[in-house]
């Protein structure tokens, strides 16, 4: 059903002198870290599995994380047409880039980033959604037409890598209270809520206002 990062992992390593075990438990494991300069600043970049055959994700952290203060934390659903096309029908990109300034200029700070393709229900479906989409649906009628919920994703993951990275207060990015409540239930201290609202464009209106209207997101001017 879900999509792996098959962007970025056309990997098999058959062996890997830098997969350690972190902590035992939880069952994720740092596969690899390496520095990551972007156009945004420098990062350092994270690979974690974890035990199910889909729990993989990425995380860019920004400067030390001392532990002490909050950092600035996005959780990131990967999006193939709006991350790599540019595709103004959602507002991925748009929200990707204003996090990866916003926690550069902060200092210190993580993306995680997880392949969580169309809300959870994989890239062939996401476009099946939107097929339907075209012919008039709203994205949720369209996932639910297609037999999903209207957002199947799910946080406990990204919860256990910001465990792992020492993050268990953080001040999320986020528009969506179902994120919070999630991450807050798998043992996320959510200290504060910062919106991650880019400007809306005109195609991706109508899209924001049904994530407003029947998903309970918290957008401005819609
Ligand atoms: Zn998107």
């Amino acid at each position: 059903m879900a999509y792996l990062l098959y962007l970025w992992f056309p990997m098999t390593p058959k062996s890997n002198p830098d997969k350690r075990k972190l902590k035992k438990g939880s069952g994720v494991k740092l596969v690899a870290q390496a520095a990551l300069p972007t156009r945004h600043g420098r990062f350092t970049i994270y690979g974690f599995k974890g035990r199910g055959p889909l729990d993989e994700g990425i995380a860019l952290v920004r400067g030390k994380l001392n532990g002490k203060a909050a950092p600035l934390v996005r959780v990131h659903s990967q999006c193939l047409t709006g991350d790599v096309f540019a595709s103004l029908r959602c507002d991925c990109r748009a929200q990707l880039e204003l996090s990866l300034r916003k926690i550069a200029q902060a200092g210190f700070g993580i993306l995680l980033y997880l392949p969580q393709e169309g809300r959870g229900i994989g890239l062939m479906n996401k476009l099946r959604a939107y097929e339907l989409q075209d012919g008039g649906m709203d994205t949720v009628e369209a996932n639910e037409t297609l037999g999903f919920a209207a957002d199947a994703r799910d946080y406990d993951f990204s919860a256990q890598i910001l465990k792992k990275l020492g993050a268990t207060k953080i001040r999320l990015l986020s528009n969506n209270p179902e994120k919070v409540r999630q991450l807050q239930d798998s043992g996320i201290r959510v200290v504060q809520r910062i919106p991650c609202q880019p400007r809306i464009s005109k195609i991706s209106r109508a899209y924001l206002q049904t994530k407003k209207s029947k998903m309970g997101h918290i957008l401005e001017g819609l």
